[in-house]
């Protein structure tokens, strides 16, 4: 069990690499609590996997600093950070059986018999893995052989961390929401920092206490899944989590006022606006709502998209595509409407990162 910490880290593939192109990994400096459950979320090729396997040993960092409970661990191999690491195929002994298969990880540690088949015999249990334990691991599905790993991921009662880097990619929709509840319900009994690595935003969000965001080799905000919904560190937030995502266009800010296709909008405080930035305003569509022609903001309707619980609006707002929530009992929707955004939960944004006003 550790706290993992993080200090300056950046990582380049390319030796004496300067550019920050040339960087996988920007610099971070980030820490892990012991016991949290992270997921770590963004799309592919954004950093994911290169962040794990430094965390696990797998790859060393060309710059920066990795710390397990204080005592740095930057250039030790993976056995001796005491790490389990799933990835997302399977890992398996095909000649040997589940049982086999289970047990190794604790054999290889010297664990003696009779607590060895105490645990291969609950984690098994825990993925229904019981009536296949005599079975060599050869025959079997994939399914099947990606619950192995996982439950060799799992069996060592000892480890710092678990490491998932989307495990869950070959497995079946069904079993994928089942697996991903027992993940969960094991983490609350086993007090591991379990670190979860996933392009989905309902698999980070249903399984994770912190969401930790990458895009382009930066963690852009690490929060609650609802910190992140309310309040976007960065506008990649606001695009990436929500569906549809958050809207984001082009503003001019000054004070409390931002003017926005040519209407001026109120905002709840005062913002300083640094010189030579894009700056933009930031609203989900929960907060936006459709309203007559004549209310708010003027707008004109592209089309309206019945989500079955909620209605949409597909709108225009000056010349930016706007999405906004329609209110129960709004009547006949003509081509031109009001677009109301409720004050408190705009966002203002230069180059991408939230500013934060004053009141
Ligand atoms: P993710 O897991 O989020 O998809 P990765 O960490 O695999 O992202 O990749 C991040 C970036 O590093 C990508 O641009 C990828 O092409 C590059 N990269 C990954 N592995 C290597 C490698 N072994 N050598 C060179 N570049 C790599
Ligand atoms: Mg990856």
């Amino acid at each position: 069990m550790a706290r993992i910490e993080l200090s300056e880290l950046a990582h380049s593939y390319k030796p004496g690499a300067s550019r920050p192109g040339d960087f996988a990994l920007k610099p971070m400096t980030l820490t892990w609590r012991q016991g949290g459950a992270y997921a770590l979320l963004g799309p592919s090729g954004c950093g994911k996997t290169t962040l794990l396997n430094i965390i696990s040993g797998l790859l060393i960092p060309s710059h920066g600093r990795v710390a397990f409970d204080g005592r740095d661990v930057t250039r030790l191999p993976t056995e001796q950070r005491n790490i389990a690491q799933v990835f997302q195929f399977p890992v398996v002994y095909d000649t040997m059986t589940v049982y086999e298969n289970l047990a190794f990880p604790l054999r290889n540690r010297g664990m003696d018999g009779t607590a060895v088949d105490g645990r291969v015999r609950e984690i098994a249990a825990l993925l229904e893995l019981t009536p296949a334990l005599e079975r060599k691991a050869r025959g079997l599905t994939a399914d099947a052989k990606q619950k192995i790993s996982l439950g060799r991921g799992l069996v060592r009662p000892d480890v710092a961390a678990i490491l998932f880097d989307e495990p869950l990619t070959v497995i079946d929709p069904q079993l994928k929401w089942e697996l991903r509840s027992k993940l969960k319900a094991l983490h609350r009994q086993l007090d591991v920092t379990m670190i979860y690595v996933t392009h989905d935003q309902t698999e980070a969000l249903t399984f994770a206490d912190t969401v930790v965001v990458m895009h382009d080799g930066r963690v852009v905000q690490a929060g609650r899944p609802d910190e992140l919904f309310e309040t976007p560190a960065h506008t990649f937030v606001g695009y990436f989590i929500g569906s549809p995502g958050m809207n984001v266009v082009p503003a001019t800010v000054s004070g409390n006022q931002a003017r926005v296709a040519g209407e001026t909008i109120a905002l709840p405080l005062s913002y300083e606006i640094p010189a030579g930035k894009r700056i933009e305003i930031g609203v989900r569509p929960e907060f936006a709502t459709l309203a007559p022609a004549g209310e708010g903001l003027p707008v004109s309707v592209e089309r309206i998209d019945d989500l079955g619980r909620a209605r949409l609006a597909r709108l225009r707002l000056g010349g930016h595509a706007f999405a906004a929530s329609v209110p129960d009992g709004l009547g006949e929707i003509a081509e031109t409407a009001g677009l109301i955004i409720q004050p408190g939960h705009i966002h203002v944004y230069a180059d991408g990162e939230r500013l934060s006003g004053r009141a």
